[in-house]
């Protein structure tokens, strides 16, 4: 006679019960993020700025494709994080929904790509304000919750001109040279407290952002778009391949894990050695 042996519970995910808030997730690295973070059991709010009808009907799209594939919950929240006051309320619309924020990233950013002289002066004025105050907004938005409960990732993701720069991307390199500024600060204050904070420097990752400034790139160089690719941003990257927004998703994965605790205030490049040279 044979017993039927009970089933074994599933086996717990490393991040269920963790609710993970990622800024402008709707697409390339923030996307894969959300979508790395969901598979290891975590909650995810999508964020995205478009409050249209159909952008809102994107998100949402978004955020149920995760919970399909990865069976976690996922939710979708606009968020014009240009603006000032959008991080905090973005951070309290996730609260509302979920509860708690015990995973930050902070990954929306935009670029432009111009010589200083021709810099449009509002350009520089919204990269600063998304790519550098919007993490810092958020940030201060989640530390105290953060603290109460003694755990806490902030993920800011940088960039690798974070640590060196490029011709004609004043206020991208200055922003996310900021952004690492932010990332130590705010890691020494609460170092104490379970809490880590550290930067994701990538290199080149062939994502919307970058796809849109190989013309711009082609006409302020006077080049082709294939020497762009091939003379500006492969030449940059020792491997001469594309970083994937799913390696970048990984190492975002590796930081919030327990077995991260002691590192903080650290920059990881993720770039194919090009800060290596
Ligand atoms: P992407 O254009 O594919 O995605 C940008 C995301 O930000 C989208 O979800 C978009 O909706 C959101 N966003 C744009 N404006 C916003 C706003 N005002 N408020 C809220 N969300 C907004 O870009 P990506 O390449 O995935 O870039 C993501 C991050 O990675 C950026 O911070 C970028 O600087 C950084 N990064 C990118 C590369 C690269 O080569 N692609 C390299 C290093 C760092």
């Amino acid at each position: 006679m044979t017993t039927a042996l009970p089933t074994p519970p599933a086996p717990q995910r490393p991040l269920t019960g963790r609710v993970a808030l990622v800024t402008g997730s709707t697409s390339g690295i923030g996307l894969a993020i959300a979508e790395e973070l969901a598979s290891l059991g975590a909650t995810v709010v999508v964020n995205g700025s478009g409050s249209s009808p159909a952008k809102i009907k994107d998100g949402e799209r978004i955020a149920s494709s995760i919970v399909e594939r990865t069976t976690s919950k996922a939710s979708f929240v606009a968020a014009d994080l240009k603006d000032p006051l959008a991080a905090a309320k973005l951070v309290a619309e996730t609260v509302r929904r979920f509860g708690e924020i015990d995973i930050l990233v902070n990954n929306a950013g935009i670029q432009h790509v111009a010589p200083i002289q021709d810099f449009p002066d509002e350009k520089w004025v919204e990269i600063l304000a998304l790519n550098l105050s919007a993490a810092f907004h958020a940030t201060k938005a989640v530390i105290p919750a953060m603290k109460a409960r003694g755990w806490g990732r902030i993920v800011n993701v940088a960039s690798a001109h974070s640590l060196v720069a490029s011709p004609m991307k004043s206020a991208y390199v200055s922003a996310k040279h900021g952004l690492l500024g932010l990332t130590k600060t705010v890691a020494l204050e609460v170092a104490e407290h379970g809490i880590t904070v550290n930067a994701l420097c990538p290199g080149y990752v062939l994502t919307p952002l970058v796809e849109k400034q190989i013309p711009d790139t082609a006409k302020a160089r006077g080049m082709t778009e294939d020497e762009v690719v091939r003379e500006v941003l492969l030449k940059a990257q020792p491997t001469r391949k594309f970083v994937t927004p799913e390696e970048v998703a990984a190492a975002a994965a590796f930081l919030c894990s327990d077995g991260a605790r002691s590192i903080t205030g650290i920059a990881l490049p993720i770039d194919g050695g090009w800060t290596a040279q």
